[in-house]
C-alpha cells in the first residue's frame, strides 16, 4: 500500500487519522544537507484533540541518522526516539502572537509527512555532533588523567591490533 505523500491536517484529525512509515535520507534533502549521510527513521503519525480542545498532530519518531563527529570527523550514528505534539494553528500570526511553549504549525491542506517529521529531527539532533567517547579525545590526552591501568590498556590494544 502506497503511504501519501501529503496530508491534510483537519480532515486528517478529524479522521482519527493514523500513518506509517520509513523515511531514508533520500527523502530528507535539508536533512542531508545539514550533513547527515545516513537514516533510517520509522514515524508514527496520528490526528487527536488535545487537551486544549484544539486539533493537534502527534509524532513519534524511532530510529539513527548518521552524522560526522565535530572532534574526529569520523562516523557517528545517533540514535533517535521521540514524540512531539503539533497544534495546528489558522494562521501564521495566531502562532506568532501565542505567548507559551506549545509548539504549532499552520494547518495545510497539503501537509508534507517526510517535512513535517524532518522539522522534528532537526530540532532533536545536537547542535555540534560529537562521539560520547571519542578517538581524538582520547589521542590528544584531553580531559581526565588516564589511570596506569587504562593507559596499560590501551597499549595493549595498540600492540595487538597492528593491522
Ligand atoms: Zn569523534
Amino acid at each position: 500500500m502506497l503511504q501519501p505523500a501529503a496530508i491534510d491536517g483537519l480532515a486528517f484529525v478529524r479522521a482519527a487519522g493514523a500513518l506509517k512509515g520509513r523515511l531514508g535520507i533520500e527523502t530528507l534533502p535539508r536533512l542531508a544537507q545539514s550533513g547527515c549521510s545516513a537514516s533510517v527513521l520509522d514515524f508514527v503519525l496520528t490526528g487527536a484533540i488535545n487537551e486544549r480542545g484544539k486539533p493537534e498532530l502527534r509524532l513519534a519518531v524511532q530510529g539513527s541518522v548518521r552524522l560526522q563527529c565535530q572532534r574526529c570527523l569520523g562516523n557517528m550514528d545517533f540514535p533517535l526516539r521521540f514524540e512531539a505534539q503539533l497544534e495546528l494553528a489558522t494562521t501564521e500570526a495566531e502562532i506568532l502572537a501565542a505567548d507559551d511553549d506549545v509548539e504549532r504549525v499552520v494547518a495545510g491542506r497539503e501537509m508534507k509527512v517526510a517535512g513535517l517529521v524532518e522539522d522534528e529531527v532537526i530540532l532533536a539532533l545536537p547542535m555540534v555532533p560529537k562521539h560520547e567517547q571519542c578517538r581524538a579525545a582520547e589521542e590528544s590526552g584531553g580531559g581526565a588523567k588516564p589511570s596506569a591501568f587504562e593507559a596499560l590498556a590501551a597499549l595493549k590494544k595498540r600492540s595487538s591490533s597492528g593491522g
